[in-house]
């Protein structure tokens, strides 16, 4: 396994600056708020983070701009998300690079990143002209009936580190274009791009005469997002996160009536069955696996194998692991970076601990690399572990690149086994039988929210809707019609008959 040099902390450091001065931004800087690199698990600069005042004056400045965004005609409201994406494609280089800088990804899945939200911002604009409603057959001669979809108010977005930017685009771009304005408290771990999305996006606003208000940034962690939370100006909070947030803050809104959308972990997993493409699937898992160095909520934790076919997948994927670049992230080479700090390989490497004393067998990787090099970082070889049951700490998500491998015998016994977690968010089947892919796809099969075939658990289009069941929150964000959790639908009927007729044929007076 190779490693690549890194850079140095100063390097970094000039290099953040020079991307923020190109796109824009003027950094305040302050003590509260540490920016800081997984590249060597050091310090940038300080930033400021939000007061109690300062989300108070954000969500005045919100609220005020939603009573005039609201009616401003939606196809208009997509001016601003059309200019956006014209910024990002300008600056698409520059916010890859905070996004290697702040969340370590290599160049290839930062620029993906950038690309992700450049497709939404087209699918919000295509949007803004498909707010559709339905009209009702009314049993009454004379009337209409019809649904119409108006704004629901501010949305508070609420996001992890792992997506800096595009779960904020997938986020804000649908709700601008659906009326609503929106408050983003980014993750404290990655303030620097949040700095960056927000500053095109108020030039964006100046540029096409939309309120400067539409969007507010908050840096800062827990607590300005609880302010967020609990607040009754906030009509909608969308947040993306560990299962253990998502379970303090949906009953926090739930508690005001306020409504949420909640992008919780994932514990996703593949089944291979015994007519499955090999090359495709050893492909496919690495790349789910150990890309973004385990730190999607969709990547691949669980590899279900057929007994028949175990051995030689796991004898091919025990040689790719064996060869995995592991090194700096803006090293062409590299496959696989860092993860977002120690404490994440300390989650790891005690993971690691309890299947192994529970009898499961290291078949690849798990050696922590370049510790000389940035003792203050965390790189490490992804690890491959054979274990013969599904315990609790298989059940549980690690946010870091560790693949469990079972064995199954039957088709029935791989679906009960890859249902059998907390979280329902991805899952594949590699099979060259349509009868398994089909079951796998039914009602009966997966539980998930995102459900392939012949395809790893990661890297989802926009086009679709994304989330998943049970602890991963049950919330839908992006494509399809997820736009209808940033709206609130009315029933309307019009009477157009000069006579009152009830409904149920009541008759009254
Ligand atoms: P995290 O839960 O530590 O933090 C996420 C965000 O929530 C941060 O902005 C944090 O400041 C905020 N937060 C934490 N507790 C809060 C509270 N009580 N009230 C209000 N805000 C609070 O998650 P993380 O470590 O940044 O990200 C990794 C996790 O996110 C993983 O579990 C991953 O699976 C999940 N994730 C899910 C999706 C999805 O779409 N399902 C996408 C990305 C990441």
């Amino acid at each position: 396994m190779t490693s690549t040099a890194l850079p140095t902390t100063d390097d970094l450091r000039a290099l953040a600056r020079a991307r923020l001065r190109t796109i824009g931004v003027r950094v305040t800087e302050g003590e509260d708020l540490p920016a800081r690199t997984p590249v060597t698990g050091e310090h940038l600069f300080g930033l400021r983070a939000a007061t109690e005042d300062d989300v108070e004056e954000a969500l005045a400045a919100a609220r005020a701009a939603f009573l005039t965004w609201r009616t401003t005609p939606a196809p208009r409201r997509g001016d601003v998300v059309r200019r956006l994406g014209e910024l990002l494609r300008e600056h698409k280089g520059d916010l890859a690079d905070l996004v290697t800088v702040e969340a370590g990804k290599i160049r290839s899945e930062a620029l993906g990143e950038v690309q992700e939200m450049i497709d939404i911002c087209d699918f919000a604009v295509g949007l803004s002209r498909q707010l559709y409603g339905r009209t009702i057959a009314s049993e009454r001669p004379g009337h209409r009936l019809a649904e119409t979809w108006h704004p629901l108010g501010v949305v508070g977005v609420i996001s992890a580190f792992n997506f800096p930017v595009a779960v904020w685009s997938w986020n804000t771009a649908v709700a601008l274009v659906c009326g609503d304005t929106v408050v983003w408290k980014p993750s404290e771990l990655t303030p620097l791009t949040a700095l960056a999305c927000h500053h095109l996006l108020a030039r964006a606003a100046e540029e096409t005469g939309a309120p400067g208000d539409v969007h507010r940034l908050l840096l800062g962690g827990r607590a300005v997002g609880e302010l967020l939370v609990d607040d009754p100006r906030v009509a909608l909070v969308s947040a993306t996160g560990s299962t253990r947030m998502g379970r303090a803050v949906g009953p926090r809104v739930a508690a005001r009536f306020g409504r949420s959308l909640l992008e919780l972990g994932g514990n996703n997993a593949a089944i291979v069955a015994p007519s499955a493409d090999l090359d495709l699937a050893v492909q496919s898992i690495v790349f789910a696996a150990a890309g973004t160095a385990g730190q999607r909520c969709t990547t691949l934790r669980r590899l279900i194998v057929h007994r028949d076919v175990a051995d030689a997948l796991v004898e091919r994927l025990t040689a790719v692991y064996g060869r995995l670049p592991v090194g700096s992230p803006f090293d062409g080479t590299t496959l696989v970076g860092p993860l977002i700090s120690t404490a994440a390989l300390d989650a790891l490497h005690a993971a690691l601990d309890r299947v192994l004393a529970e009898g499961g067998k290291v078949l690849a990787g798990g050696n922590r690399r370049l510790a000389e090099e940035a003792p203050a970082a965390a790189y490490t070889e992804p690890v491959l572990v054979r274990v013969d049951r599904q315990t609790d700490v298989v059940r549980e998500e690690t946010f870091a690149p560790i693949l469990y491998v079972l064995t199954y015998d039957t088709l029935d016994e791989a679906i009960a086994l890859h249902n059998d977690v907390p979280q329902g968010l991805s899952s594949s089947i590699f099979t060259q039988d349509q009868r398994e892919a089909e079951i796998f796809l039914s009602a009966a099969g997966s539980d998930c929210g995102i459900a392939n075939v012949n395809i790893g658990t990661s890297g989802a289009e926009i086009g679709g809707a994304f989330g998943g069941e049970k602890d991963t929150g049950g919330g839908r964000e992006s494509g399809s019609d997820a736009w209808k959790a940033y709206m609130r639908a009315a029933t309307t009927t019009v009477n157009y008959s000069g006579t009152l007729t009830l409904a149920q044929g009541v008759s009254f007076l």
